[in-house]
């Protein structure tokens, strides 16, 4: 018996009737959706397995999974949980950092792009710091607080060697230290950190914008998108 919502988790749910074939369905609180109870227990071959990775990398709706492989909201869920979790740390930074030993240069491009989470006002910013790699991904929001999660998710190394190249945004100052920062209102500075929002955009669909597809959650909102960097990070080794 599956006595929490499986899209968020969340154990605030209630009944709500039975499905056409008889089975007993819940709803959840926090999300709105439903869902079966009692689920019949199929488990994914390595082949769907494989395809799913495949999919979560381009911009196409989970519900448009389900349909290609025909396959429930249910299974995906639990496998994207499954892979999720796996998502090491760091997000593969340092691995692609030793092989691309000579063209990390520890300097550092970031920004900050935003997207809404669950409905329209909560806007939550993604900042990035870049190399090559992507070095440090965390949600927050546009104020010092969001700068503070991105210095504090920044590796050590990075945080004593690299330079930092970031817009004139004031709630930079402060915290990057001034020895490590430049801030510049021309672009040319931050243009690979600006382009790979671009390529974001362009493969997540949650990141879309003024498009139908967004986040319900926070956890939601990051889990994919890490998922993503860490495999865009290996991606530089080919
Ligand atoms: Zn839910």
């Amino acid at each position: 018996m599956n006595k929490s919502c499986y899209y968020l988790g969340s154990v605030n749910i209630v009944k709500n009737g039975r499905t056409y074939y008889g089975k007993a369905r819940g709803k959840c609180k926090d999300c709105s959706k439903q869902f079966v109870f009692e689920r019949q227990n199929l488990n994914l071959s390595q082949e769907q397995k494989k395809h799913i990775e495949l999919l979560l990398l381009e911009r196409i709706s989970l519900a448009g999974i389900c349909r290609v492989l025909e396959i429930s909201a249910y299974h995906l869920y639990r496998y994207m949980d499954e892979l999720f979790s796996q998502v090491p740390q760091d997000l593969n930074a340092d691995v692609a950092a030793q092989a691309l030993i000579r063209l990390s240069c520890y300097e550092c491009e970031s920004d900050e792009l935003w997207r809404f989470v669950g409905f329209k006002a909560n806007k939550q910013w993604l900042w990035i710091a870049q190399d090559r790699q992507i070095v440090a991904l965390p949600l927050g929001d546009r104020g010092t607080a969001g700068a503070k999660g991105l210095w504090q998710n920044v590796p050590a190394h990075y945080k004593q060697r690299a330079t930092f190249f970031t817009g004139d945004w004031q709630a930079y100052k402060g915290v990057i230290p001034p020895e490590r920062h430049v801030a510049t209102a021309k672009k040319k500075d931050t243009n690979h950190a600006e382009r790979f929002f671009c390529t974001l955009r362009q493969r997540c669909a949650r990141l879309v914008r003024k498009a139908l597809s967004f986040s319900i959650s926070a956890q939601r909102h990051l889990m994919p998108i890490r998922f993503f960097v860490a495999n865009y990070n290996l991606s530089l080794l080919l």
